[in-house]
């Protein structure tokens, strides 16, 4: 089996009983479906937040499956204009559908507003022609289900916001939610892997599902060519050391990151640009990707007046706290 074929659709949990984890939203996520199929209605508007490969998308296809609907798949990035809205909302949609929308924070404004009316009212106004001659027409569009992915929610307007009945939050994975995951993996995959291996790769692949089905690929290599049919603990510790992890599942970037807060600003305060320009990283991945997890281990803090290192930090890299930073 290829790397493609592993990381296929052939995994991707199918249904909400799949989906391991995010038990609070599931159970809601649950009742609002079966209360929408026993009206013989759309869903309401969702509204999914978190950082990425959280599995945002992946629940996205679990409400158009346990719906029983097809789902158009776009992105903010996507629709820049007002007709590629339309193009999208026209073309393809049909009653009851999920359209799901990635990165929905970084939607056009324009496209943006012609959506209200969609989401609202399940109608898009077009503007025909241009200047006094110019006329508005008004389309009925099928009653469907926007999803909205975010991993910045802070991004989204208030109006945008608004018109979602349905906001929820995915939270990191823990290392047991992930191990049941790689070993359901393994299972569909058919190779061998022990249990105590795959709770190792799960404590390691910081929360998230997309970087732990990464990792477990990666050790099943390396045990492949050690000769070995079966994942063992010892094989994935020395594969993940060999990769760079440490036992709290921080990489070599995560690590120049607390480094260079605690050496080259004393522990902060700093300001974020600040601190990705002496990693040579923009602002916006160190607070996507890095921080959210950093925060998550209670290695770092927002400030108003910047990031800080907690002791936490100091800690886990074998530092001696120092400073007189908001410790
Ligand atoms: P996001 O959209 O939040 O970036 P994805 O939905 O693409 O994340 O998920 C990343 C990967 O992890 C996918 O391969 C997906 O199937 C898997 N995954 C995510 N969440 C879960 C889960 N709760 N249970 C099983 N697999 C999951």
């Amino acid at each position: 089996m290829t790397s493609a074929e592993f990381s296929d659709h052939a995994l991707r949990p199918r249904s909400l009983n799949e989906y391991v984890g995010q038990t609070k939203l599931k159970d809601k996520l649950g009742v609002y479906l079966q209360a929408a199929r026993g009206r013989s209605e759309a869903l309401d508007h969702t509204l999914l937040f978190g950082p990425p490969g959280l599995g945002k998308t992946t629940l996205a296809h679990i409400i158009a499956y346990e719906l029983g609907v097809n789902l158009q798949k776009t992105s903010g990035p996507a629709i820049e204009k007002p007709g590629d809205l339309a193009a999208i909302l026209t073309n393809s949609l049909e009653e009851g559908d999920v359209l799901f929308i990635d990165e929905i924070h970084r939607l056009g404004r324009v496209a943006e507003e012609h959506l209200y009316p969609a989401m609202e009212d399940f109608k898009l106004d077009i503007v025909l022609g241009q200047g006094p001659a110019a006329r508005t027409i008004e389309l009925p569009l099928p009653r469907f289900t926007l999803v909205g992915a975010t991993t910045r929610p802070g991004l989204i307007t208030a109006p945008m916001r608004s018109r979602f009945g349905i906001i929820e939050h995915l939270e990191y994975y823990t290392a047991e939610e992930i191990g049941q995951n790689l070993l359901r993996d393994a299972g569909l995959l058919g190779f061998a892997l022990q249990g105590e291996a795959a709770l190792e790769i799960g404590g390691r692949s910081r929360g998230t599902m997309r970087i732990a089905k990464r990792l477990l690929r990666r050790v099943r290599d390396f045990a492949e060519v050690a000769g070995e049919p079966v994942i063992t603990l010892e094989r994935a510790h020395d594969a993940l050391d060999k990769l760079g992890l440490d036992s709290a599942g921080l990489d070599d970037r995560d690590k120049k990151y607390l480094e260079t807060l605690i050496h080259r600003f004393a522990g902060g305060p700093v300001g974020v640009d600040t601190l990705a320009t002496a990693i040579s990283e923009d602002a916006l991945t160190l607070e996507d990707v890095y921080e959210p997890y950093l925060i998550q281990l209670g290695f770092i803090k927002r400030t108003p007046r910047g990031r800080v290192a907690t002791a936490h930090a100091y800690d886990h890299l074998g530092l001696p706290v120092s400073g007189d930073g908001d410790l």
